[in-house]
């Protein structure tokens, strides 16, 4: 094994890729960049049942998107390719002689049934079932058509992972696992154990489905007199209650489409990182150099990670508030409204720069911005449904409103003299903000949130607010 740090990230082209797998790729890359190591980006498509097609491609286009890039390996090039399994089936079989030579595997002669009558012998005689203890005597010369078994050689293990800490296994884990398929394809136990070590991968990090394979991949890597990488098991994210895996229905969807939903990439990166992971202070948010220089293993948590989608969401608005306005116009480009289009540019530029801080997503841009483009539908639910407003009579509420149309129709149109405007009113009405600015704010906007009162009506322009002051009183 060299002394350089390579990881890896080693996906199978499944299916789409949802934030457990994306968790695995970023500490993988994370441990190799603050080593000045490589990481690789290889993939393991030997279960063709299972493929599905275009995966490989979103896969690159996830990491991409998310700024994890890969030093070797698929499009990257590297001495140890090829990096796709399905083109090292000759790699795979080399391998294999060498264990089928020095007596370590062994073609596996028995149909389906048979190996389901040694099943249910087991269960009857309320055993474990172990393929081992069904060895054949004179196994056939493995051609190819029948699976090809690993000999094991059962016994205790101790290790360590970096993050599971010491672990120990009994002989009674071991097994006879299946190397090469009859298919011609090998098992992921055995393609992954050879890359690594052709690949020199110093540090397998992956998730938690794997680990209780551990004691048979240690048993492997002996017979093929290889000494093993670093192990680092993830821990499970979780559902948000906590109480099981993240599942496609709590929200396990594919990282593309949050960044089609309105997620800054930025957002993604410092919240995956930080599901079972922190630095040991308070802080929340970290940019990707941030975390190069400040991730380690051993903090990663070994329990499972709640998954949060409120944090995600709180956390994204951190980031966009971040945002210089042109990095802020360009992300934001798909998501105008319609009537935004046509409209100067300028004048949009000064309504992003006052939504910003109220954008949680890119999403919420419509909501947050239509009403400075096209006149707003009233809403008079936004009205009935505030707990405060809907105490008030419909004279009331007009009396209000005359009041503020009186007001603002001699106010100097800039955002401070509309403020002493709008606090002069309080005095004079003898009302709370939180109903006399509600107010005027439902009737000039028709929005659920709008951004503060006096720059939203300065950006509104003085004859607007007046017209929608009108309207809202007749
Ligand atoms: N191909 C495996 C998977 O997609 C990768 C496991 C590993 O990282 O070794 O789950």
């Amino acid at each position: 094994m060299t002394s350089q740090i390579r990881t890896r990230f080693a996906p199978s082209p499944t299916g789409f890729l949802h934030v457990g797998g994306i968790r695995t790729a970023l500490f993988a890359y994370l441990v190799a960049k603050q080593a000045n190591g490589s990481f690789i980006l290889r993939i393991e498509d030997t279960d063709k049942n299972r493929e599905v097609e275009g995966s490989a491609d979103h896969i690159k286009e996830c990491l991409k998107t998310l700024g994890i890039e890969w030093d070797e390996g698929l499009d990257a090039g590297g001495d140890f390719g090829p990096y796709i399994q399905s083109q090292r089936l000759e790699i795979y079989k080399g391998w294999a002689q060498k264990l089928i030579d020095a007596g370590r595997a062994y073609a596996d002669p028995y149909a389906p049934e048979e190996v389901q009558a040694f099943r249910e012998e087991a269960q009857t005689n309320k055993q474990a079932f172990l393929y081992r203890n069904h060895r054949p005597e004179n196994p056939p010369v493995w051609d190819g058509t029948m699976p090809l078994r690993f000999k094991s050689d059962p016994k205790p293990y101790e290790w360590h992972d970096e993050v599971m800490g010491n672990l120990h296994s009994g002989p009674e884990v071991i097994d006879d696992f299946i190397l090469i398929k009859s298919d011609g394809y090998p098992t992921y136990n055995f393609a992954h154990i050879v890359d690594d070590s052709e690949m020199q991968v110093s540090h397998v990090i992956r998730g938690q489905e794997f680990i209780s394979s551990q004691p048979n991949y240690l048993n492997l890597y002996e017979a093929l007199g290889l000494e093993h990488p670093v192990f680092a098991t993830m821990p499970h994210i979780l559902n948000e209650e906590g109480n099981k895996k993240l599942g496609k229905r709590d929200g396990a969807k594919d990282v593309l489409d949050y960044v089609r939903d309105g997620y800054l990439p930025e957002t993604l990166l410092s919240f995956i990182a930080t599901l079972g992971w922190n630095d040991g202070s308070e802080q929340e948010i970290f940019t990707k150099k941030e975390l190069i220089a400040k991730f380690s293993l051993d903090r990663v948590q070994k329990s499972g990670a709640r998954f949060d989608e409120k944090r995600l969401l709180w956390m994204n608005g951190q980031f966009i508030r971040r945002l210089s306005v042109e990095e802020l116009e360009k992300h934001i480009e798909p998501f105008w409204p319609e009537a935004a289009l046509s409209a100067d540019e300028d004048y949009r530029r000064r309504v992003l720069v006052l939504v910003q801080e109220r954008l949680k997503t890119f999403a919420d841009l419509p909501v947050l911005s239509s009403y400075f483009f096209v006149e707003p539908e009233p809403d008079y639910s936004l009205i009935e449904g505030n707990k405060q407003l809907k105490k008030l009579s419909s004279a009331e509420i007009k009396n209000l409103l005359s009041n503020t149309l009186q007001t603002l129709e001699t106010t100097e149109w800039n955002a401070q003299a509309i403020q002493v405007s709008l606090n002069k009113l309080l005095e004079s009405t003898g009302q709370k903000p939180g109903i006399l600015f509600s107010l005027i704010r439902i009737v000039t906007t028709w929005a659920p949130f709008s951004p503060q009162l006096n720059e939203t009506l300065e950006l509104l322009g003085q004859r607007k607010t007046l017209e929608r002051l009108k309207q809202a009183i007749s």
